[in-house]
């Protein structure tokens, strides 16, 4: 049995920062950060960009080197999940059936990928890209020879990954159910922009399209993907990206509140006394959604929520109000979206979408409430104090983008 001030449960980008600003601001106490992989915490963004394209070595995915870890006196204890916590004793089993009673808990353990529920889903040859291991093992299929890949789900996973296959120069087809990719994320013209792109890059895009099962060969190595309306795509590389289920059981077996993930208030408390959640399983209110209740899946959300709690245990209570931001790579387009855009906002396309340097402003209530910029870093950097300070611009000045977005603050 030990005791730690704080333990952190995930150590990743979440739990990793949690770590890193607790010790900034002068916190000493002893904080461990238990995790159920097997590596220092590392940026996971890179993991369908160029990770996966072999351009980026695993030391340089390592989000500070071992040594800082250890100097700052930051217990890392890999490859021990915890599986359930006692609120009342603030206590917490890890998987190797030790404890740590804790004071405060900072659970940041982000989501597992969604399964594909149909047969054939453990087939050799069908992954999903959440972990360092998940990419390691598509790489070695991709060393040992791949015919053809599959992506199951046409959100920004699934296309960064398609973007890397391409650029190996393998025949990619990507499965989407809905109408459109992207769209949880963003709005039709974008989606419009990247499924021209991929097909202009020789992606076999297929929108609309139910998968039924995954086909095998004797083996078990995956050879097909069955679609519902009865057509067939011959697959021997599958990824499968629709999604994460966010990672919460033990923190709800102990009676933390939640339905999407475990639900946080502006400090990111959950309803356990000492008992916070950030990242990609904390579902808030967020002020830039209009208060509405969502989980956020970015570096982002996940690191501002870690100084929220960092200051709020240190004795600063500042709530979580800071504006969302992502970004994606795919091929040679750098995708910045600051801003949170629902289906119901005005937008406005800035530029010219065919010189693959634009941007789509989302207007609410006539208040610039996000932007998505293609190749277009000024616009996002300026676009940000535009939706920050609330803004109401012409909607002809918007739309040109000879007129510096900062002029029209
Ligand atoms: P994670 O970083 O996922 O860390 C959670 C950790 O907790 C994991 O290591 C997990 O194994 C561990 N864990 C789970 N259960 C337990 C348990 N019971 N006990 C102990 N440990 C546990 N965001 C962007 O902003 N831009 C991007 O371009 C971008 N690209 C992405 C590409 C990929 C392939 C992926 C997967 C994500 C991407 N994201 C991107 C999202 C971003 O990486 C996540 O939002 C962020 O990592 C969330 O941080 P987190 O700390 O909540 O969770």
């Amino acid at each position: 049995m030990s005791f730690a001030d704080v333990l952190i449960v995930g150590g990743g980008h979440g739990g990793a920062q949690a770590a890193l600003a607790l010790r900034q601001r002068g916190f000493e106490g002893r904080i461990v950060i238990a995790t159920r992989e097997g590596y220092q915490p590392y940026e996971r963004p890179p993991l369908s960009k160029d990770y996966l394209a072999g351009a980026r070595p695993l030391e340089k995915m390592y989000i500070r080197p071992e040594s800082f870890w250890s100097d700052r006196k930051v217990e890392i204890r890999t490859r021990t999940p915890v599986v359930a916590i006692a609120p009342q004793l603030r206590s917490a089993e890890l998987s190797d059936g030790s404890r740590i009673d804790y004071h405060s808990l900072i659970w940041a353990a982000g989501g597992d990928p969604r399964r594909l529920p149909c047969s054939g889903a453990d087939l050799n040859g069908v992954h999903s890209i959440r972990t360092l291991g998940d990419v390691d093992r598509i790489r070695a299929q991709l060393d040992g020879g791949v015919k053809r890949v599959a992506v199951i789900g046409g959100g920004y996973i699934g296309l960064e990954a398609a973007a890397v296959f391409r650029s190996l120069g393998l025949p990619v087809t990507v499965i989407e159910r809905l109408d459109r990719v992207l769209s949880r994320v963003t709005g039709e013209a974008l989606s419009g922009f990247y499924e021209a792109e991929h097909r202009r890059q020789g992606v076999d895009l297929l929108l609309g399209h139910e998968v039924d099962a995954l086909l095998g060969d004797e083996d078990g190595q995956v050879r097909a993907v069955s679609l519902a309306d009865g057509g067939e795509i011959e697959a021997d590389l599958v990824i499968v990206g629709i999604g994460i289920v966010p990672a919460v059981g033990p923190l709800l077996a102990a009676g933390a509140a939640g339905t999407n993930g475990v639900d946080v208030d502006e400090l990111c408390r959950t309803s356990l006394d000492d008992t916070y959640a950030i990242g990609d399983c904390a579902a808030h209110a967020n002020p830039y959604a209009d208060n509405a209740v969502i989980r956020l899946e970015s570096v982002q959300n996940a690191t501002d929520m870690a100084n929220t709690v960092a200051k709020h245990i240190t004795g600063e209570r500042e709530p979580y109000n800071t504006i969302p931001w992502f970004w994606s790579n795919q091929y040679d387009l750098r995708l910045q979206t600051v801003g949170f855009s629902t289906e119901d906002d005005e937008v406005v396309v800035r530029g010219d979408p065919d010189s693959r340097s634009f941007s789509i402003v989302y207007l609410r209530e006539g208040r610039v409430a996000a932007l998505d910029c293609v190749n277009m870093t000024r616009d996002y950097a300026q676009g940000r104090r535009l939706i920050e300070a609330r803004s109401e611009p012409d909607r002809d000045a918007l739309a040109d983008p000879e007129v510096a977005l900062k002029s029209l603050l």
